[in-house]
């Protein structure tokens, strides 16, 4: 039976939340669950700056595009301040994800930025959402949303802190009462610990690795705590395959997660640094509810093998990895349009 307005509402409109991550974007339909998760590529025709292709279709094409067709990731390359583009990239998203099943209303849009965009992206997001179709949109910093996603009592006078490590940006937030006490977004993730791979690979072994060649051995192998099976002398190993630089003809290599966690670490203690930085400047009471109960991480980068087992190493506290950290935020964007109190 339908008791309020808000009921209502929803009756007639889909609610819906979007996490526009850098590397993947994700759309949860609420009452259905996460209904697309594609890599956050956008394939333009620059002679007619028209959307050829969004999300898995538009990555295939990264590297391999005629002239002028670019395949672009527009979180990572700034571009989500070039309207149209996010715009036909966000009205692909919300058609696909309400496909047969279309409301009277626009849906009730939360999406999920990453907590360094200016407001003319944060404004150019809203305006492309609402012009896809949307009949009320809000925004979300993203570890604001994590911390949500992951059921962090935010709303509460108790502190909380996350790092979502996603492609383009580690996310840092700690949050009491449902603001972001501090926060920081920092260009160091994912995409740089993948180039680790690639320019050790080129370094050591004068072997040149594509992007995602170099990304799947950093999921294969990458480490950033010493392996047990290591002591035992079974370090883990991938068969890479590249270019030889010295030849110019294709080689396959032997890697094994020693020499790749070597290559990763300086990438990997630029984020602790930054992470120390600001438990410095966090204030007393919040530093002692946060060593009670854990730094929490998200984001497909948290996936590191001993990452966590690290940073609780190194900064003293409790470190855990949420469950599905890729799902953080995008459960947090939908959770926020099912309880007034967090809207
Ligand atoms: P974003 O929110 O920026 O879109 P995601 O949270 O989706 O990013 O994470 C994407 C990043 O996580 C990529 O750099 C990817 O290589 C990395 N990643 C995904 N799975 C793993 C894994 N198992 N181990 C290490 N890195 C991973
Ligand atoms: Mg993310």
């Amino acid at each position: 039976m339908i008791t309020s307005f808000e009921q209502l509402k929803r009756y007639f409109s889909n609610d819906i939340g979007i996490d526009l991550g850098t590397a993947n974007t994700l759309v949860y339909v609420s009452g259905k669950g996460i209904v697309l998760n594609e890599p956050s590529v956008v394939a333009v025709n620059q002679k007619t700056g028209q959307v050829v292709a969004v999300g898995s279709d538009a990555k295939k094409m990264l590297g391999r595009t005629p002239g002028h067709i670019i395949a672009i990731r527009p979180l990572v390359d700034g571009v989500i301040s070039d309207f149209e583009v996010t715009e036909e990239m966000i009205t692909y998203l919300l058609n696909k994800a309400q496909k047969n099943n279309k409301k009277l209303l626009g849906p009730r849009v939360v999406v999920g930025v990453p907590s360094g965009v200016t407001n003319v992206e944060t404004r150019a997001v809203r305006d492309a959402t609402k012009n896809a179709g949307a009949s009320e949109v809000y925004i979300v910093e993203e570890p604001m949303a994590a911390a949500i996603g992951i059921r962090l009592p935010v709303l509460e006078p108790v502190g909380n802190m996350v790092i979502d490590i996603g492609g383009g940006t580690s996310e840092i937030g700690v949050i009491s009462l449902s603001g972001l006490v501090l926060n920081k977004s920092l260009r160091v993730a994912g995409d740089e610990l993948t180039e680790a791979v690639i320019n050790f690979a080129r370094s050591k072994y004068s072997l040149l690795l594509g992007e995602s060649t170099a990304e799947e051995v950093k999921i294969a192998v990458g480490s950033a705590y010493p392996l047990k099976r290591e002591k035992e002398d079974q370090p883990l190993q991938t068969v890479v395959r590249g270019r030889s630089l010295e030849t110019g003809l294709p080689k396959s290599l032997k890697f094994t997660s020693i020499e790749v966690r070597e290559a990763l670490m300086p990438v990997i203690h630029q984020i602790l640094f930054e992470l120390t930085l600001i438990i410095e400047e966090t204030p007393p009471e919040i530093v002692s509810d946060i060593l009670e109960k854990g730094l929490v991480m998200a984001g497909g980068g948290s996936l590191i093998r001993g990452l966590d087992k690290l940073i609780s190493e190194e900064t003293g506290m409790p470190v855990w990895v949420t469950e599905n950290p890729m799902e953080a935020v995008v459960r947090g964007c939908a959770r926020v349009l099912e309880d007034d109190k967090l809207l």
